[in-house]
């Protein structure tokens, strides 16, 4: 049975067909470092570590790459307000640069937590500020800009089919958005590069054939992909509030550079929903990765959580969902550690597994075919075979599992030590260093209210 998955695109589910012989090329949407990450923008990444695992269990050679968007994404998606970094740096008093550092790692040890795969690359937008002028210069060159009074924009007018990933109604936008569209000539029109405001100087800004400034969101992914995957590419995944207008800008830039939509297929995860709405960073009340491992939860039980829900409908969060899902983990770990290792996986029951993430990444109903062999009378070391291969794709780690605490080598708690030291006094690459050199020697430091907590690195 082929994978199939859904498209955005073409709003159909797709037999998947790579594009070339050797990889598959995926490129995600990855996080604006201004905050922490919260658990929605996680599950969203949950669901593209599930894509790749699936990809591979179909034997492709995946060529992950992730973006870290530490300039450009102003605080409204339309171009207006303030750049997130710098007001990030205006509420803690450290640099838009230190302020992207610490919470990209608060970042990476989230994926770690999470058993999320490393990607082939990380690309942050800062390191491709020539990449992403090049590609605005080509944009202008083939008459796709304009320049109003704060920047270089990109003109929708000019493509008859913008907006058509979201089905946008181009007209309707335009007819709402006329009184307060300052100096742009449609509402859809985006910016490519903004100028540094007169008479202040940016913590991040840059020379460009347009005057000192910005990039604009948008084009860093468009930039960063071609140069990482070519233009026209497999996947290209997000988060749903992305369709309307950050992907279909992508697409646009890249339609009038290149002449692709980009990728041939274009998935997007669901929210995570509080019970009192929509989480957001921006919006204050989001929940962090930190707060669930606070709360005695294995941030595993998270993933599970997000596993049982398929990543096309919305997930409702609370704590009674939460504590099942660590329930739930609990009593599969503690069941799979009984069995003895030295079987052969039963075939059939990988063929069901199989076909349900191979249709549209079916996890709930993946989830019944593990609970059902946990359940069934396969002699143990049989289901253990079983269930390590289904691992593959679930990522729990259930052959790492430990329940007995792990004694410290004093070495070991030396360091530790000394990079709480580092942090407390925000030295902030000691404190780095010494998190890496504790990695090397197989430990792993997670930072939590009451100080640090150091794991056995499996
Ligand atoms: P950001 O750091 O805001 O750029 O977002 C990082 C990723 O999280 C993007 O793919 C977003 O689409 C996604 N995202 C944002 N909010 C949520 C949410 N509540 N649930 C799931 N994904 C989200
Ligand atoms: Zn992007």
């Amino acid at each position: 049975m082929p994978l199939v998955l859904y498209d955005t695109w073409s709003r159909t589910l797709r037999a998947f067909e790579p594009i070339h012989a050797d990889h598959v090329g995926l490129y995600c949407c990855g996080p604006t470092v201004y905050d922490h990450a919260h658990i929605g923008n996680l599950r969203t990444y949950i669901f593209e570590d599930v894509l790749r695992r699936t990809l591979q269990l179909n034997g492709y050679n995946v060529r992950h790459v992730v973006n870290i968007t530490d300039v450009g994404h102003l605080v409204s998606d339309a171009d207006e307000g303030e750049d997130k970094m710098e007001k990030g740096s205006r509420r803690t008093g450290e640099s838009a640069r230190a302020i992207a550092e610490r919470y990209t790692e608060a970042f990476m040890d989230d994926w770690r937590a999470l058993n999320l795969l490393e990607p082939a690359l990380w690309c942050r937008a800062t390191d491709h500020i020539a990449e992403q002028i090049a590609f605005i210069a080509e944009l202008e060159e083939k008459g796709y800009t304009y320049r109003t009074s704060d920047g270089i924009y990109f003109d929708t007018g000019k493509q008859d089919d913008y907006g058509f990933l979201a089905r946008l109604d181009v007209a309707g936008l335009q007819a709402g958005k006329r009184v307060a569209l300052g100096d742009k000539r449609r509402a859809t029109d985006f910016a490519l590069w903004k100028f540094s405001p007169a008479g202040s100087t940016r913590q991040m800004e840059w020379s460009s054939p347009w005057g000192r400034g910005f990039p604009g969101w948008h084009i860093e992914c468009s930039a960063m992909s071609a140069k990482y995957l070519g233009p026209w590419f497999d996947l290209h995944c997000g988060g749903e509030d992305h369709i309307a207008v950050h992907h279909s800008n992508e697409i646009a830039q890249t339609q009038a550079r290149h002449g692709t939509r980009l990728a041939n297929f274009w998935m997007h995860g669901h929210f995570l929903m509080l019970d009192a709405g929509k989480m957001s960073k921006s919006g204050g009340d989001f929940v962090r990765l930190q707060s669930v491992i606070e709360r005695g939860v294995d941030p595993l039980a998270y993933r599970y959580l997000c596993l049982s829900a398929h990543y096309r409908s919305s997930l409702r969060f609370n704590e009674g969902a939460l504590d099942a899902a660590q329930s739930a983990l609990g009593r599969l770990r503690k069941t799979y550690r009984q069995w003895p290792q030295g079987g052969a996986p039963d075939a059939h029951a990988i063929a069901r597994f199989k076909a349900e993430v191979d249709h549209d990444l079916n996890l709930p109903r993946a989830l019944a075919v593990l609970w059902e062999v946990v359940r069934s009378d396969l002699p143990p070391a049989t289901r253990r075979a079983t269930v390590d291969a289904f691992d593959a794709v679930l990522g729990l780690k259930l052959d790492q599992w430990h329940d007995k605490p792990v004694s410290i080598p004093v070495a070991i708690a030396a360091l530790a030590d000394e990079r709480a030291e580092a942090r407390a006094q925000k030295r902030w690459s000691e404190a780095d260093r010494l998190r890496e050199a504790l990695r090397v020697a197989g430990w792993y430091v997670e930072d939590s209210a009451s100080g640090q907590v150091l794991r056995p690195l499996d």
